[in-house]
C-alpha cells in the first residue's frame, strides 16, 4: 500500500480557530492512524492578505494542541519541493507555460474593466452565473506580441462530467459547462489557488485531501488540472460545516462560542480537552464514551465515521469536556495550572502561603470548568464585600437565629485548633444546643461565616478563611 500523506494547508491570513483546527486535526488523525505523514504547507499566494505573525501563531497553537507536523517549512524534505507557495513561483510558471504549449491554457489580455463590462452584459441578459467569454482564446496569435499584461486561463473542456468520489459525501458530479475558463496564473505571475493546490499536492505526493466543504465547488476545477497533466488524483474528503447554535457557520461573531484557540489557552482550557472536543466535531467513534486521549483517537480513527450533516459547536459540552480533563490532573498539576489564571490585580496571592492557596484552589477542583473560572470564587478569601441582595433575601427566611449566631461566634472565638475536624464538631454541637439541623443550621452558619449562600464544603472553607476573617464576617452581618 502507498504510504498515506495528508496535509493541512493554511493561508497565513488568520489565526488558528475551531474550524481550521478541525481540518488540521482530522488530517493528522487520518495520517497517524495509517502510520502516514502529516504535512503543513503554507498557501501564501495572496500576499496582500497575509497577516503578520499569523503563521507563527498557527504553528505555536498546533504544537500546544499536540497536532505536530512531520514536515513543514520548518522541517522540509527536499524531495517534496518547497512547503510555501511563495517559494514556488517558477514551478507554477513553467507548468502554466506547458499547458499553453499543449493548448490546454491560453493567455488573456482582457482588462478588469472589460471583464466587468462583459459580466454586467451577461447578467443583464439573465445569465445567473456569467463566465469568461473566451474573447482572447481566438486571438492568441494576434495579440501574442503585445506588451499588455496578461493572465493565463485554463481551457475548460466542453460539456464534460467530472465525478468525485468523496469520502464523506459519496459520488458528486459536476458538469464542466457550469465552469468558465478560470485563471491559473495571474498577470503578476502569481498562481491562483486552484492551480497551485494541485501542483503542490502532486509535488508532495499527497494521497488524501481532507478539507472543509466550502472547497467542494473548487474540486472539479482541480480535477481538470489533474486531467490536463495526466496526474493521478488524491482521494477527496470534504468535512461538513461546523455551525453555531443559530445554525450559521461558526465564526468569530458566533454568540456563545469562543472561536480562536489562543482564547481558550488564555482562559485556562487544557490542550487535551480542546483536542478531544474538536475531534468529535463531525466525527464520532463507535463507542458511546466521550473522553479520549490523542493516542486513543489515532487508534480509533475511521474515515467512514465522518458525519454527513453539519455539527453544532456546543460551548456547554466543550466546558464539560474540559472539566473532565481538569479532574484528571493530579493535585500538584491542578494547582500549578489553575494558579496561572488567578487575576492578581483582584487577588493578592503573594500575601498568602502556597500551602493555604493550594488548599483554597483544591476546594474547586471538582467543579471548575476552566482555569480562569477560579476568579469567580476567590472574593470571599481575599476581599471585603457586602451581602448580595439575593443572599439577604435568603437569610431573611431564617427566623430566630440571632441567639444561635451569637453562640456560634463565642464557640468560634474560643476554638483552639481552627481546623476542619474541629469546625465540623463545632457546627454539630451548635445544632444540638439550638435544636436546629439541616438547612436551618447550615445556611445561616454559611452566610454568617462566608457571606455567601453557596460554596464548597463548609467546615473546610471556614478553616481556610481563618478565625479573624470569620469573626469579622459574623460581626458585619450581626
Ligand atoms: N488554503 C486553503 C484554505 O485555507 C486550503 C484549501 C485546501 O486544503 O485545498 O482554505
Amino acid at each position: 500500500m502507498k504510504r498515506y500523506r495528508l496535509r493541512y494547508a493554511p493561508s497565513p491570513t488568520g489565526y488558528l480557530h475551531i474550524g481550521n483546527t478541525r481540518t488540521a486535526l482530522m488530517n493528522f488523525l487520518f495520517a497517524k492512524h495509517y502510520n502516514g505523514d502529516f504535512i503543513v504547507r503554507i498557501e501564501d499566494t495572496d500576499q496582500e492578505r497575509n497577516v503578520e505573525g499569523a503563521l507563527e501563531s498557527q504553528f505555536d497553537n498546533m504544537d500546544w494542541l499536540g497536532i505536530n507536523a512531520d514536515e513543514s517549512y520548518l522541517k522540509p524534505k527536499a524531495e517534496f519541493g518547497a512547503y510555501m507557495q511563495s517559494m514556488k513561483f517558477e514551478r507554477y510558471q513553467q507548468l502554466a507555460n506547458q499547458l499553453i504549449a499543449e493548448k490546454k491554457a491560453y493567455k488573456c489580455w482582457c482588462t478588469p474593466e472589460e471583464l466587468e463590462e462583459d459580466r454586467e452584459r451577461q447578467l443583464a441578459k439573465g445569465i445567473v452565473a456569467p463566465q469568461y467569454n473566451r474573447k482572447c482564446l481566438n486571438n492568441q496569435d494576434d495579440l501574442n506580441n503585445s506588451d499588455k499584461p496578461f493572465n493565463i486561463r485554463f481551457l475548460v473542456p466542453e460539456n464534460k462530467i467530472y465525478k468525485i468520489n468523496d469520502i464523506v459525501r459519496g459520488e458528486v458530479e459536476f458538469n464542466s459547462k457550469e465552469i468558465g475558463d478560470f485563471v491559473i496564473l495571474k498577470s503578476n505571475a502569481i498562481a491562483t489557488y486552484n492551480f497551485a493546490v494541485v501542483v503542490d499536492d502532486v509535488d508532495m505526493q499527497i494521497t488524501h485531501v481532507v478539507r472543509g466543504e466550502e472547497h467542494i465547488s473548487n474540486t472539479p476545477r482541480q480535477c481538470m488540472i489533474y486531467e490536463a497533466f495526466g496526474w493521478d488524483e488524491p482521494a477527496f474528503c470534504h468535512l461538513t460545516l461546523i455551525v453555531d447554535d443559530t445554525k450559521k457557520k461558526l465564526s468569530k461573531r458566533s454568540g456563545n462560542a469562543v472561536f480562536f484557540i489562543s482564547q481558550y489557552r488564555e482562559q485556562g482550557y487544557l490542550p487535551e480537552a480542546l483536542f478531544n472536543y474538536i475531534a468529535l466535531l463531525g466525527w464520532s467513534p463507535k463507542v458511546e464514551q466521550e473522553i479520549f486521549t490523542i493516542e486513543q483517537f489515532i487508534e480509533m480513527f475511521d474515515e467512514k465515521r465522518f458525519s454527513k450533516s453539519p455539527s453544532t459547536f456546543d460551548m456547554v459540552k466543550m466546558k464539560w469536556i474540559n472539566s473532565q480533563w481538569m479532574k484528571k490532573l493530579s493535585e500538584d498539576e491542578y494547582f500549578d495550572f489553575t494558579k496561572k489564571f488567578i487575576d492578581t490585580s483582584r487577588f493578592d496571592i503573594d500575601s498568602k502561603s502556597t500551602e493555604w492557596l493550594k488548599n483554597v484552589l483544591m476546594l474547586y477542583k471538582k467543579e471548575l470548568e476552566f482555569g480562569a473560572q477560579i476568579n469567580d470564587h476567590l472574593d470571599m478569601f481575599f476581599n471585603n464585600f457586602e451581602l448580595s441582595q439575593e443572599t439577604k433575601i435568603t437569610l431573611e427566611q431564617f427566623k430566630d437565629i440571632k441567639e444561635m449566631i451569637e453562640d456560634l461566634k463565642v464557640k468560634i472565638e474560643s476554638l483552639q485548633n481552627f481546623d476542619e475536624e474541629n469546625l465540623k464538631e463545632l457546627i454539630k454541637q451548635l445544632g444540638i444546643d439550638h435544636s436546629k439541623k439541616g438547612k436551618e443550621l447550615f445556611m445561616p452558619v454559611r452566610i454568617f461565616t462566608t457571606k455567601s449562600e453557596h460554596g464548597p464544603e463548609l467546615a473546610k472553607t471556614i478553616s481556610l478563611l481563618g478565625k479573624e476573617k470569620v469573626i469579622e464576617n459574623i460581626n458585619s452581618i450581626l
